[in-house]
């Protein structure tokens, strides 16, 4: 009988050994794995090329949802429990990273425009000087990401930081990085040669952020509705707009899908305008990546035009 009591007892003790093991190293486990953020999909993207299945990437904005827009909630927060470190645009677009930083104090934010050269708001000058006194309130802009060089500089960015954090998978995520800069390489070559026979590279848009995208393809941003997202434009300013449109013999208007149209109604059916869609942000079907959202940007401008 002590025997068998005996026996039971070593069995119990390892099985308890084990069990106690088979915790720690699970709980180990999950603690090791990287788990990163950014703010708008582009970025998550980008940033999930470079990790691999080394680093989960957490994108914040929704689908479908303005950066200029957003709010924080709590269950954002929930969601980033754990997060070593947070991309971020800056610049006043996704301002609202100061409050995911305060409710989470170890949090790392880093800005990935290093290296990168910001530009104005381009419409500067089509503009009163009223205008142009609005604009340059709000500094420079933000849409940085929308131009494949800067994708580049953005993606070598992520990557170092990557490096810093996670030191024992530097090659790996060094092989990343030359693989997705060569996917972004041949990009710039389809989009240009989408661009390279347009009949009109003059183009309106909803928002201003087309500038560092029109700039690195050859296009010109001739107009923009909303000077400031969110806010309607005055009646002096769309009359502005409306003789830059006869102006210029503009057919089309470029519309977000962040951002409701029905501000453009009027002025499109007196101009006699369509409207195409042109997206900044993408994570929806058929811009599904940032590669994807370039192209499908590209093709839309060039199957109008
Ligand atoms: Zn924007």
């Amino acid at each position: 009988m002590k025997k068998i009591f005996f026996i039971f007892a070593i069995i119990g003790i390892v099985v308890a050994i084990w069990a106690a093991m088979t915790i720690r190293y699970k709980t180990t486990n999950s603690a090791n794995e990287l788990q990163i953020a950014a703010t708008i999909f582009p970025l998550s993207d980008i940033a999930q090329n470079i990790a691999g299945d080394r680093a989960r990437v957490i994108n914040i904005l929704p689908a479908g949802a303005s950066p200029h827009t957003f709010d924080v909630t709590p269950s954002v927060i929930r969601k980033l429990q754990g997060t070593k470190e947070l991309f971020i645009i800056g610049h006043g677009l996704d301002e609202w990273a100061a409050a995911i930083a305060a409710a989470l104090p170890g949090l790392k934010i880093y800005r990935v425009d290093s290296g990168i050269t910001l530009q104005p708001f381009g419409m500067g000058q089509h503009l009163t000087s009223d205008d142009e006194a609005d604009l340059e309130e709000s500094g420079f802009d933000p849409h940085y990401w929308l131009s494949v060089a800067n994708a580049k500089i953005i993606a070598s960015n992520i990557a170092s930081e990557l490096i810093r954090l996670d030191p024992q998978n530097a090659a790996i995520y060094q092989k990343h990085l030359s693989d997705y800069l060569s996917q972004l390489t041949a990009l710039q070559t389809e989009v240009r040669a989408l661009l390279s026979d347009i009949s009109n590279d003059k183009l309106i848009v909803f928002h201003d952020s087309w500038g560092y995208f029109a700039d690195e393809f050859g296009l010109t941003i001739l107009g923009v509705f909303e000077l400031r997202p969110g806010v309607e434009p005055s009646p002096q300013y769309l009359q502005k707009l409306y003789n830059l449109v006869l102006a210029n013999q503009i057919k089309v208007v470029f519309s977000e899908p962040q951002f409701s149209a029905d501000v453009l109604q009027s002025f499109i059916s007196d101009l006699g305008l369509r409207v195409a869609v042109l997206d900044p942000l993408g994570g929806v079907a058929g811009r599904e990546s940032y590669i994807d959202l370039i192209r499908y940007n590209a093709q839309t401008i060039s199957q109008i035009y």
